[in-house]
Order: C-alpha cells, then sequence, then structure tokens
C-alpha cells in the first residue's frame, strides 16, 4: 500500500493553515496540504479584482496567536491579507507540507485500512489518516444562468478569474451583481470605464466605512507593546459580536438592535443619494442581516454619476453585442464583468465528493436530508474526517473566529483520542440529531426565520430554505463548546489489525 500520511488537508487557505498548525502543534509532522491552486492563500490568492480589501477590521481578521503589527490601513487592501497568509505559513513552517495544483476529487473511506483515500485529477491516490477539507464557503464561482453569455463577442471576465489584461478604459462596461464584490469593484470601474451599466436583481444595504491609514506611530505601539494591538482588537472582536448577536441572531426578542443597522443604511443612503428614483431602487424590501450587508463610502456616490447607470431591469439574455432586458431595450457592450459570487449549496458542501462508512456520499446525504454537522465540523459514518466549512460553522463574522474555534475542537478531540491510544474517532448519531435540534431552535429567534427575508435571495439559505451556514450562537458559546464538549458525543476506537 502506498505511503499513508498522518493527515491529508485539502485548501490551503487560512482555514487549512490553521489546522495544519494545530496538527503540528500536537505532534503530527507527516502532513499533506493538497491546494488546487499555484500557490496559498485560498480566497486572497484567488481573488485579485480592483478595489479588493478586508470587510472585517483588519486586526479582527487575523489569527489572535499570530498578529500583523503592520496594517497600513484599518481595513487592509487584499494583497496584504495574501503577504500575511505567506508569513504565517513560513513562520509556522507549513509551507514544505504544501502540494500546489494539486486538485482532489474525491475522497474515500478505506474501512478495512482506516485511512482516507484521496483520488487526484490526475488519478493518483494519497492517503491519509485523518482528513480535513478547508475548501472555503465562497470558493466555487457561480455562472449565471442568462442566455447567450458564450455568444458575447467582447471579453466576459468573473471576479474570482480576474485578468489584468482585459482593457477597461474608455471601455463600455457592465457589471451583473451587487455584492460586496461588486460594492468594492463598481467604484474603481467607474474610474476607467467611458460608461457603466450596472445590473442589479436586489439591492444590498450598505454602511459607512470607517476606515483609513493606521498613523505610524499606532503601527509602532502595536509592534512594541503587542497588548495595545489586542485590546484593539478586542474592541472590534466586541462590535461585530453585538452586531451579530443582538441585530442578527436574537431579532425576534431584540428587533430593535437590527433596526439600528437598517437606519445606519438607510442614512447612509440619503446623505449620499438625493434622486429619489435612484434611492428607491438601492432601497432593500428585506430585513436587514438576512443576506450580508457591505461597508463602502463610494459606491453610492459611483452610481450617480452622469457615466453611470444603474439598470433593474431583469436581464433576458445577452447577444454578442451586449445585453437585453426583458422590456426589449439594450446595452451594447464592450467587456462583461460577472460579480455573481459562489454556489455554495450545490458545488461547495463538500466542494469534493467525500464518501464515508457504508458508502455516504457526504454531498448527497446533506441535500436529500438536512445539512448538518456537529458543533459545525463532523459527521457520523465520516471517521476520522474533519469537515472545516461545514453547515452551523461559520461563528461570528470574522472567518478566524472560526478557524480558531475550530483549532480548539481538535485540540479537545484528538487529544483524547492520544491519550486513550484510540485511532479512529467518529461522532455518535445522537450527538449530531441532538446539535442540529438545538442549532434549528435557535435558529427560531434569528432574522432568518423571524425576519422577512423571502425577497433577498441570500446565498446564506440552502436549497431547503433553511439557513445553515451561520452558527446562531455567540462566538463566545461556540469557542467554549469546542473546549469542553462531552467526549462521549464521540466513539473513540482502535483500527482493527490488518489481517
Ligand atoms: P454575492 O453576495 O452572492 O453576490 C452576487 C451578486 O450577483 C448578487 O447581487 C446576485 O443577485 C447577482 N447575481 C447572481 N446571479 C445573477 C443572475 N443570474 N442575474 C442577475 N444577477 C445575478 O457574491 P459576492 O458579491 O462575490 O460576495 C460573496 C461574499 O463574499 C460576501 O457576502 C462576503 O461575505 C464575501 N466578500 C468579502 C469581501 C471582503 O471581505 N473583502 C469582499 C467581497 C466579498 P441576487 O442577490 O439577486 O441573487
Amino acid at each position: 500500500m502506498s505511503h499513508v500520511h498522518d493527515a491529508v488537508i485539502v485548501g490551503a487557505g487560512f482555514g487549512g493553515m490553521g489546522a495544519a498548525i494545530q496538527l503540528r502543534r500536537m505532534g503530527y509532522d507527516d502532513l499533506v496540504v493538497l491546494e488546487r491552486e499555484d500557490d496559498l492563500g485560498g480566497t486572497w490568492h484567488v481573488n485579485r479584482y480592483p478595489g479588493l480589501a478586508v470587510d472585517i477590521p483588519s486586526s479582527t481578521y487575523s489569527y489572535s496567536f499570530e498578529p500583523n503589527p503592520h496594517w497600513s490601513r484599518l481595513f487592509a487592501p487584499g494583497a496584504e491579507l495574501k503577504a500575511y497568509a505567506s508569513h504565517v505559513a513560513d513562520k509556522y513552517d507549513i509551507r514544505r507540507h504544501m502540494r500546489f495544483g494539486a486538485v482532489a476529487t474525491g475522497a474515500r473511506w478505506d474501512e478495512e485500512a482506516s485511512v482516507w483515500v484521496v483520488t487526484m485529477v490526475d488519478g493518483t491516490e494519497v492517503r491519509g489518516r485523518f482528513l480535513l477539507t478547508a475548501t472555503g464557503f465562497l470558493s466555487q464561482p457561480k455562472m449565471p444562468d442568462i442566455a447567450g453569455i458564450d455568444g458575447f463577442a467582447g471579453e466576459v471576465v468573473h471576479t474570482t478569474a480576474w485578468r489584468d489584461d482585459v482593457e477597461l478604459r474608455g471601455r463600455r462596461v457592465g457589471i451583473i451583481g451587487t455584492g460586496a464584490t461588486a460594492v468594492q469593484l463598481i467604484p474603481k470601474l467607474a474610474k476607467v470605464a467611458e460608461h457603466l451599466t450596472v445590473y442589479q436583481r436586489t439591492p444590498i444595504y450598505v454602511s459607512p466605512k470607517i476606515d483609513g491609514k493606521v498613523p505610524g506611530p499606532v503601527r509602532a505601539a502595536f509592534a512594541k507593546v503587542p497588548l495595545t494591538q489586542r485590546a484593539t482588537r478586542l474592541v472590534g472582536t466586541s462590535i461585530l459580536e453585538v452586531m451579530m448577536v443582538a441585530g442578527v441572531l436574537h431579532y425576534r426578542n431584540l428587533p430593535w438592535a437590527n433596526a439600528i443597522g437598517k437606519a445606519a443604511c438607510e442614512r447612509h443612503l440619503r446623505r449620499q443619494v438625493k434622486d429619489p428614483e435612484l434611492r428607491a431602487k438601492l432601497t432593500p424590501d428585506y430585513d436587514f442581516g438576512c443576506k450580508r450587508p457591505t461597508f463602502s463610502n463610494t459606491y453610492y456616490p459611483t452610481l450617480t454619476r452622469p457615466h453611470v447607470d444603474l439598470e433593474t431591469t431583469t436581464i433576458d439574455h445577452v447577444d454578442a453585442a451586449g445585453i437585453v432586458t426583458t422590456d426589449g431595450r439594450r446595452a451594447d457592450l464592450d467587456v462583461l464583468v460577472l460579480a455573481t459570487g459562489f454556489n455554495l449549496w450545490d458545488a461547495n458542501f463538500p466542494a469534493i465528493q467525500v464518501v464515508g462508512r457504508e458508502g455516504r456520499d457526504l454531498g448527497q446525504w446533506w441535500r436529500d436530508n438536512r445539512f448538518c454537522a456537529y458543533e459545525g465540523i463532523s459527521v457520523p459514518k465520516f471517521p476520522n474526517f474533519l469537515s472545516l466549512n461545514s453547515p452551523y460553522s461559520y461563528s461570528g463574522l470574522s472567518y478566524f473566529t472560526t478557524i480558531e474555534t475550530q483549532m480548539a475542537h481538535m485540540e479537545r478531540l484528538i487529544g483524547a483520542m492520544q491519550a486513550e491510544g484510540a485511532d479512529v474517532f467518529e461522532v455518535t448519531e445522537e450527538a449530531n440529531q441532538d446539535f442540529l435540534d438545538r442549532m434549528t431552535a435557535l435558529l427560531g429567534n434569528s432574522v432568518f426565520n423571524a425576519g422577512s427575508c423571502a425577497t433577498a435571495r441570500s446565498y446564506y439559505f440552502n436549497q431547503h430554505g433553511e439557513a445553515v451556514l451561520l452558527r446562531p450562537t455567540s462566538t463566545i458559546s461556540a469557542h467554549r463548546e469546542a473546549a469542553r464538549f462531552p467526549l462521549d458525543d464521540y466513539e473513540l476506537r482502535r483500527a482493527p489489525v490488518p489481517a
């Protein structure tokens, strides 16, 4: 049999890197991290569109154990996130475990050998005792199902495959989508395009962005006295936590907290857009928090510029020359930008085929039944498998909260295995069902269930109409459970001795 690694991790973004760091801390050195791209960094390697920046304050959007005193702005540009990922990989010596351009297509549990067998696109196999998938929530681009796109004579660019060689200066540009990505990109496109048409299906809540350069003396203080940056992080985390817990998760009991967020966005819109007709088009008709709001000071003003049109009539089709809307009007275009987001529920949960015990196919099982993973990380019938991008795993607003919660879960679970001399873990059906029941009940209080989200078209909702992406608890509670969950929620066993 070919070599069996301690663990195979799929994905070299911040999630996969956190998992590798945790496994190294626990004494595992034979790791392999499979990454389909040609470098590490996940979303911060793939996304390179103009205007890309983090939309969580940078001192909060980083590993708590590896603060970066050098962020240039409160909301750092994407390139700094990518550089930070590189720095962490080198400092924690995990780059040597990574294989780039390594496209995994599927994984199956070999019960007899108690190992995971990962199949690569070239037909080779990689084996590991543990399998961890860290394939991101927003990693499978969504192409819009609009007739005729393939016949467009100009350039078509999805935001996840940005091409600097596509000339935008002086061109007629159309952009489909008004999510967080488009909100960052549109002001940049408008600066260079001769004419820009923005195709909006559903408006997004946009709040003011309190951004700015981090002054040199502040950066120096962060570097010299790390406690100062920790304090800044605590403030940032607390604000995000209040927004999430009070404004979104406790909507039923605290509707006023949600109303504060909505009012802040509406005030921002009123201040920046004076034309009542344009303002009406930009006003969401669903509750704040049903889909992810965003921050920008330049998005609304861009839409008021004379060479920018906001088109809200439904797109009928695309032809060689441009976009035709259902009222028969057409816009001739040279470049078509697709800011159409990601396909989570059909293509991302999980991102590769994963087959566990008794031939259970995880994606099919989730889609045919209900999406659930115990504590957002493990699934019955999938021994020695941690799915880091799972239903109910996303906790809080900064992804790093989720990553570090999952690192704590790994520490407790794998630590218990090591202490007992076990080789295999598997979460019990009962623990998984109890967790699902608890999360379902909590969701009842959230804006997703108690609010008005029907028209939001939010990617938080899956094909069963359930908003099971975000964990409906505080991050403190998520972290506490990760560090203290009952160990008998798992069955720990020894692998059978091979005949
Ligand atoms: P998104 O939020 O899913 O937005 C996709 C947009 O495309 C929506 O406006 C959607 O309209 C539109 N669309 C999709 N298919 C369409 C079709 N067939 N016809 C017309 N319109 C169509 O994707 P995103 O903007 O890429 O953002 C995804 C997430 O990435 C964000 O929520 C955020 O979490 C993250 N993000 C983070 C940052 C950051 O931290 N810096 C930046 C960007 C994004 P509907 O709403 O009507 O479906």
